[in-house]
């Protein structure tokens, strides 16, 4: 099991108001990657009291901490997710918006050798693959 954000915060000295620690649990909770909005109206619904602009702050001192990425799906909106899992690209959704999460330990070793052909060390990478689904495949919403 990974950290939560949470427990990574007090490891990192972060300290926390209760507001942030609702935003962090949320956060946490989130299987999905939602933008700020999305962040929002989770988090009010458990403190009707958190305004918008902390949920922008906060999640700007969990993405200076490294906690958090920060991810474009071509739509504009900045939606994020937390940092403590496993690294792997997304598959976004043309018609649904859906975005499917996959490892390929081969685009992985490729990306690599590319880097080392250049003359780097690779670091990191970003991927973001846009389909439309396939009749009678991809992913079913609902
Ligand atoms: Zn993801």
């Amino acid at each position: 099991m990974s950290k939560t954000l949470l427990d990574r915060c007090e490891a990192g000295g972060l300290r926390l108001t209760d507001q942030r620690r609702t935003v962090a649990r949320v956060l946490d909770a989130a299987a999905d990657h939602p933008d700020v909005e999305e962040l929002h109206s989770r988090a009010a619904a458990v403190d009707p009291r958190i305004s918008i602009a902390t949920v922008y702050r906060t999640v700007k001192l969990f993405e200076e901490n490294g906690l958090l990425e920060k991810r474009d799906f071509g739509d504009g909106r900045a939606r994020y997710e937390t940092t403590d899992g496993a690294h792997h690209d997304h598959l976004i959704d043309m018609e649904t918006g859906a975005v499917i999460e996959f490892v390929d330990p081969e685009i992985e070793a490729l990306q690599e050798k590319i880097a080392a052909r250049l003359g780097y060390r690779l670091v990191g990478h970003r991927l973001e693959l846009y389909g439309r689904p396939v009749r009678g495949r991809g992913l079913k919403k609902d």
